[in-house]
């Protein structure tokens, strides 16, 4: 062989290098059509341990793609689930206690609020009341989580397509039995103005279509798992069958609220049950991702709650002899990422709790939005 045709040969092999480096990078830059961004409020490694060692074979154990987030806040090593919610939807740090705005107060522009922009449709589903310092991340900003009455009002104006968990009592005005508002906003009527709304899971679960809806299904937050006649999976099936009607795809962030509320309550045997209810909902997404081959799933918590650790368990029947908690608030500890679907491959490893949302973010945006 000549001098000159091997020169040749290896120009050839090179460029065959660089055009499959490149196809590689483009299957990365690929962006899904439907993204379901899914929250264990408080469940860290330990909890989905528990869930496995208890359970035998969870849903989560079927993603093949993995990572862990640190979760600090901008003004706190251990997080609140407003800041953590913020730096999900937005890719951004604020302190806790505030959702949807920086430390300065400047309002953070959401993934849901990109979503509307590329032509996608919106919803949340949720086990806590549905202006929780998580779902309001994803619909308002304000300085302050507690502040429900301002909250659940911005949330109404901001216009999520399908809204689905608890709060009833907080729609209704001061004066009204039963009320927990502080003013007499008839806020039910303002609902009702923009979208359908149900109050019951039978009604929700014989709707076949709704453009806008909203299912409060309970006065405050969701009752135990055991205590419902459904599931968070049948609310993420009737979420995703109501929000799969546009070519353009669609943004839903689904949250199994209450395995933090256990978690400060040091109560293992309703971790236990929060859990294996945020599992069946990860099974309907995965479900639905598989089929429709152009969903993104991606589980996390916002951050740990408990400081739970097992000193004590039998191998022979799984069974955890003993739980102990170290805390009866959240804690620092790195809590699991588990990813299915096209743009999967950009959360495996150790990152920021920022880089989820800023992730995601990229994949919602269509190539025009800035
Ligand atoms: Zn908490």
């Amino acid at each position: 062989m000549s001098l000159k045709s091997k020169h040749l040969r290896l120009w050839v092999i090179l460029l065959l290098v660089i055009a499959t480096v490149a196809s590689a990078q483009s299957a990365t830059d690929a962006k899904p059509k439907n993204i379901i961004l899914m929250i264990g409020d408080g469940m860290g490694v330990a909890h989905v341990t528990a869930a496995k060692l208890v359970y035998g074979s969870l849903n989560m154990e079927r993603f093949k793609i993995m990572g862990m987030h640190i979760s600090g806040s901008a003004n706190s090593y251990i997080t609140d689930s407003a800041a953590a919610g913020t730096a999900l939807a937005t890719g951004y740090k604020t302190n806790n206690d505030v959702v949807g705005l920086d430390p300065d107060g400047k309002p953070l522009k959401n993934i849901m609020e990109y979503a509307k922009e590329a032509g996608k449709r919106t919803g949340i589903a949720v086990t806590s009341i549905l202006f929780h310092a998580t779902p309001a991340a994803f619909s308002s900003h304000h300085k302050a989580r507690y502040e429900y009455d301002d909250i659940t009002a911005k949330q109404v104006e901001f216009g999520l397509d399908i809204m689905i968990g608890g709060g009833l009592d907080n729609y209704y005005p001061k004066s009204f039995p039963g009320s927990r508002r502080r003013d007499e906003r008839h806020l039910m009527n303002e609902l009702r103005d923009k979208m359908s709304v149900v109050t019951t899971y039978k009604a929700l679960s014989q709707l076949k279509r709704a453009r806008n809806l909203a299912a409060i299904l309970d006065g405050g937050h969701l009752p135990h798992p055991a205590k419902r006649d459904y599931t968070l999976g049948n609310l993420t099936d009737k979420a995703i069958e109501l929000l799969n009607v546009k070519d353009q795809g669609f943004v839903l962030m689904v949250e199994g609220s209450q395995i933090d509320h256990a978690g400060h309550d040091n109560d293992m045997d309703r971790i236990l049950a929060e859990t294996l209810d945020f599992d069946t909902a990860v099974k309907s997404a995965l479900d639905f991702a598989e089929k429709d081959g152009n969903t993104l799933v991606v589980v996390t918590a916002d951050h740990e709650t408990g400081g739970l650790t097992f000193p004590m368990g039998s191998m022979e029947n799984g069974k955890i002899v003993k739980a102990s908690f170290s805390s009866d608030n959240h804690t620092a500890a790195m809590v699991p990422v588990f990813a299915f679907g096209p743009g999967a491959e950009n959360f495996g490893g150790m990152y920021d709790i920022t880089h989820v949302g800023k992730t995601l973010i990229e994949l919602v945006k269509s190539d025009e939005q800035p």
